[in-house]
């Protein structure tokens, strides 16, 4: 017997038909003698439906209240789900978070998990209840329902998994794992049987959109077996995320593509080379909450530099502005640029530790192709390049065949 969280994405719970097949996957592995947990969703677009009501009030919605909205969303999947279970003859009951008490700080909808209430759970379990848990939301100590930032839910799945030691947490979602790549890219693309912690890290924060990033956090920090699966088939084991360890076979070099158009790239032109400057462009943008990933910057001849620094393409203007505003004069830079038609690319892989050259071959294939390279960006298990948006999907299928990920 084990303990299984399963937890059932938008498009698992989108309606009555996929929520009574839900029950069922979850009626087989009752009647196999586990001990079920099920984390939901809200049917897919109901919390998009959900924000977009609160901002035809108000634009800019209160968060306190934007949470106790779209919390609805998930509250109606649960007693839907548990439903769907009596209907099946199985003992369910549904918890909302507050009522778990899964107990968040108070950032309303970025919340984060402080602890988690196990023991009406694990009393349920026990009596022979499936029990049905509201996913991607929390309360905070004074009582606010709090949300956990879009994709949570997969968070709370694992948080859940960690604090009851469950065996396995199983993510279902409407593709069958974790694939080389987006295969509407590449139809080659093939399914991944293991993946580690750190490559579905840094694949998820370089765009691949299949877990949300901080629930991989979360399983790797207390070490949750997580398996992502899809809820439209019946058969097949996913794809499981492991620690390197247990996963040193031929591991292959890369793993994994992950691009995104998400990003747009500032340029700082002829600034002068000296102590001091990167902080004094980049400490306003931080200072106005503004995420700057990649960063770069060169000397140039005549002793002024050229700085450049991607920010999120929503956040593009305000860089600029800010920048424009409050830093140019200051420092006496020429020129700044921002270009939002711009394109991520990375390749993953724990296989880079123990091979030279990858970086070379990647820029090679690129170059074969005539794809300017703009930035460039590294870690031990990771190459990142940005690229005009128009060679993006060119760039992806070129490396993915230059890397093999094709071949079983
Ligand atoms: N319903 C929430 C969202 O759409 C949480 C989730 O689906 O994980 O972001
Ligand atoms: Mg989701």
């Amino acid at each position: 017997m084990a303990l299984i969280v399963q937890k059932y994405g938008g498009t698992s719970v989108a309606n009555p038909e996929r929520i009574k097949s839900l029950a069922a996957r979850v009626a087989r592995y009752k009647a196999l003698g586990h001990q079920i947990v099920v984390v939901v969703s809200a049917m897919s677009g109901e919390t998009n439906r959900l924000i977009s009501l609160a901002k035809e009030i108000m634009p800019d919605p209160d968060p306190r209240e934007l949470d106790v909205m779209v919390s609805t969303g998930e509250q109606v999947t649960i007693g839907m789900t548990a439903l769907a279970l009596m209907e099946l003859g199985i003992k369910a009951k549904s918890y909302t978070g507050s009522q778990v008490k899964i107990l968040t700080d108070d950032s309303h909808t970025k919340a984060r998990i402080l602890s988690i209430d196990e023991h009406h759970i694990k009393q349920d379990l026990d009596d022979g209840y499936v029990v049905v848990v509201a996913g991607f939301q929390g309360v905070d100590a004074n009582g606010n329902i709090t949300t956990l930032g879009r994709g949570g839910s997969d968070t709370t799945g694992v948080a859940l998994a960690a604090a009851l030691k469950a065996d396995e947490c199983q993510i279902y979602t409407d593709v069958d794992g974790v694939y080389t790549t987006d295969p509407r890219v590449v139809p080659e693309a093939r399914r991944l049987d293991k993946i580690t912690f750190e490559e579905m890290l840094e694949l998820a924060s370089q765009g691949s959109k299949v877990l949300q990033i901080r629930s991989v956090e979360f399983a790797g920090k207390y070490k949750v077996k997580l398996r992502v699966l899809s809820s439209f088939e019946e058969e097949g084991d996913g794809t499981l995320i492991t620690f390197e360890e247990e996963n040193t076979m031929e591991q292959p070099v890369i793993s994994g593509i992950a691009f995104n158009r998400d990003e747009a790239k500032i340029t700082v032109l002829g600034v002068p080379d000296k102590p001091g400057i990167a902080y004094q462009i980049l400490g306003p943008i931080a200072e106005a909450n503004v995420d700057v990933d990649m960063i770069i910057q060169n000397t140039g001849a005549d002793g002024t530099t050229d700085f450049t620094f991607t920010v999120h393409k929503n956040e593009m203007n305000k860089a600029l502005s800010i920048l424009r505003d409050k830093v140019q004069g200051h420092i006496g830079a020429r020129e700044i640029n921002g270009d939002d038609k711009i394109a991520k690319v990375s390749i993953v892989g724990v296989g880079m530790r123990s091979h030279v050259g990858i970086a070379s071959q990647m820029f090679r294939t690129l170059a074969e192709e005539g794809i300017n390279i703009q930035m460039i960006s590294t870690s031990e298990i990771k190459i990142a390049v940005v690229v005009d948006e128009k060679y993006l999907e060119l760039a992806v299928r070129v490396l993915h065949k230059a890397f093999e990920l094709e071949a079983a």
